[in-house]
């Protein structure tokens, strides 16, 4: 079935409330564990039917952010997500409570409990209301993006069309995007701030009325985040900045050399070669052709699913007016079937499309028929070990999509990889800072960015940028908004991929069988754990990131 041909039906409240509620009360009163297991299962199947739902609805909200219909139907589940994700508390509290539950963790899977911990302090009855809020002021925000267009030489452009340009081969043209993105921002700047004061308030009251001290105790929870914890997220950003910003720092030291830039400027950030990043050789079709032929050559499993992505039509790729601005995978698990939008713009980014959006995608339609999918869904942090592995794992085949310039693309893709550690690490700790002081006032929370800057970048100055050197980056960082504490998982995934790339290129096929394994695994182990089994360090690990970079160096240098 074709993915725009899957009917869309709304899942009403009343009957998710009396669902749960029977549920739950068979939990409760069961005689026997069996009863439970059957109780998870009917569970399960509502779950997957609501996430089909909300996810196909909001799939076609950002298909057309102004399309009336879906947009009514996003707001409607803005508003009753909060109320499911109660009553998932309430059976998740019964099941941790259940006199069973030594026989259930071994029947099921005792990280099944340490999720429903995380459940059962991730909400309360009490903050239903704020959650309501919470969700409208991100869509708030949501909308306001995509709705936002930048005057730049004399065309009104959407921000993914105006990144094309903030990454031109020539700097004048680069200077002159950002200061097109500045100056919109600027005019914004009233919007934003009070939208992102309106979120930290909100935010904190919740945590505050569920009794902790800050929303970011609260924030790891609804992240489910159950193989890390604060302390240890902070030794890796102190690690990152003793072992990996250096590095960077020389990298970038070299590539301003190269290009003959005396003063490293942000616009200068995401150029990496003089005359610029190679961009694919193809075109939208033609990417589709080699992405293909890519996935049929890598591995059995990857010919069948891109030739079901193929055939159900499960890819958006093209920019257009009220398009939501970003990219993302999503699953509809009634269905098994992945989707994927992004938003095509001639550069290298098409390519990552085919390759980070659909390892997502691989690994929704590997574990789409395992019995812990849904209720025990992976962290993001092995999402995106799924999805950045994959990146590198298509080394190997760029020549199909940049020609003669693969190796271009190749120092490209692991310059901004490394480089990316560094700024996900000031993204993180920006939204500890935030969470730990909410009555910070906007002024502050820019000078807290800029001071980050200097932290994680000091290679890069945004000196003469207007608004954008008042520490605003941030603020088109659409995460920091509406994925609160999401960031990390970025670095902590890119430290794992990185490790496949160094094996890809000593034994592919023997790395891809274990990263195959890993992918199938889902959630059903702690993420050090799913690491360790894929022989790979873990980023928690003394030196591992000294090493990494060490790595990461000695491989630029070959490939450059
Ligand atoms: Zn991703």
């Amino acid at each position: 079935m074709k993915v725009s041909e899957i009917r869309y039906e709304r899942i009403g409240i009343d009957e998710i409330c009396d669902s749960m509620e029977r549920i739950t009360a068979k939990v409760k009163e069961a005689a026997a564990p069996g009863v439970i297991i059957g109780a998870r299962e009917e569970y399960v199947a509502l779950l997957k039917r609501f996430l089909t739902a909300s996810q196909l609805s909001y799939a076609r909200y950002t298909q057309n952010t102004a399309d009336e219909f879906y947009r009514r139907e996003k707001d409607y589940y803005d508003e009753i997500t909060p109320r499911f994700q109660s009553l998932q508390r309430d059976y998740a509290c019964a099941m941790l409570e259940s006199r069973f539950r030594g026989e259930l963790e071994k029947e099921l899977n005792p990280l099944l409990f340490a999720l429903y911990e995380a459940q059962k302090k991730s909400v309360s009855p009490a903050v239903i209301s704020d959650m309501i809020e919470e969700n409208r002021l991100v869509t708030e925000y949501s909308k306001l993006m995509a709705q936002m267009t930048f005057d730049f030489n004399g065309m009104k452009l959407p921000l993914p069309l105006l990144r094309k340009y903030m990454q031109d081969d020539s700097r004048r043209t680069r200077r002159d995007a950002y200061e097109a993105l500045g100056e919109k921002l600027f005019e914004e700047s009233g919007k934003l701030d009070s939208i992102f004061s309106g979120l930290v308030r909100v935010r904190d009251g919740m945590a505050k009325k569920m009794g902790y001290r800050s929303f970011t105790e609260l924030g790891y929870y609804r992240m489910n985040r159950i193989s890390y914890d604060e302390n240890m997220v902070r030794a890796f950003r102190d690690g990152v900045a003793r072992g990996i910003v250096p590095a960077v720092k020389r990298l970038k030291g070299r590539i301003a050399a190269s290009m003959g830039i005396e003063k490293f400027m942000l616009y200068d950030n995401d150029v990496n070669i003089p005359g610029g990043n190679p961009k694919p050789v193809r075109d939208k079709d033609g990417i589709f052709r080699e992405a293909q032929e890519m996935y049929r050559d890598m591995s059995a499993e990857t010919a069948k699913f891109i030739d079901m992505m193929t055939g159900a039509e499960a890819f958006d790729v093209e920019s257009r007016e009220n398009k939501w601005g970003g990219g993302y995978c999503v699953c509809f698990p009634d269905y098994g079937q992945p989707f994927i939008l992004a938003n095509f713009n001639g550069t290298a980014d098409d390519v990552n499309v085919m390759t980070h959006e659909a390892g997502h995608a691989l690994a929704d339609y590997l574990i789409a028929g395992t019995r812990f999918a849904y209720d025990l869904p992976y962290g993001a942090e092995t999402a995106e070990v799924h999805s950045m592995s994959m990146e590198f794992f298509a080394w190997k085949y760029m020549e199909r999509f940049f020609g003669e310039n693969a190796a271009k693309y190749k120092f490209c893709h692991l310059a901004d990889a490394l480089s990316f550690i560094p700024y996900g690490c000031a993204v993180d700790e920006f939204q500890h800072i935030i969470y730990a002081e909410p009555e910070l006032t906007p002024k502050q929370r820019k000078d807290a960015w800029n001071a980050l800057e200097k932290k994680y970048r000091p290679y890069l100055s945004t000196q003469g940028m207007g608004y954008l050197s008042e520490g605003t980056r941030w603020q088109y960082q659409m995460h920091i908004y509406e994925l609160p504490f999401y960031y990390i998982d970025y670095c902590l995934a890119l430290t794992a991929a990185l490790q496949f790339l160094g094996e890809s290129q000593r034994d592919h096929a023997g790395a891809f069988a274990k990263y195959l394994k890993l992918v199938k695994r889902g959630g059903e182990e702690r993420f050090p754990v799913l690491l360790a089994q894929a022989g790979l360090k873990s980023p928690f690990a003394e030196g591992a990131l000294e090493k990494l970079a060490a790595d990461a160096e000695e491989h630029i240098r070959r490939i450059s």
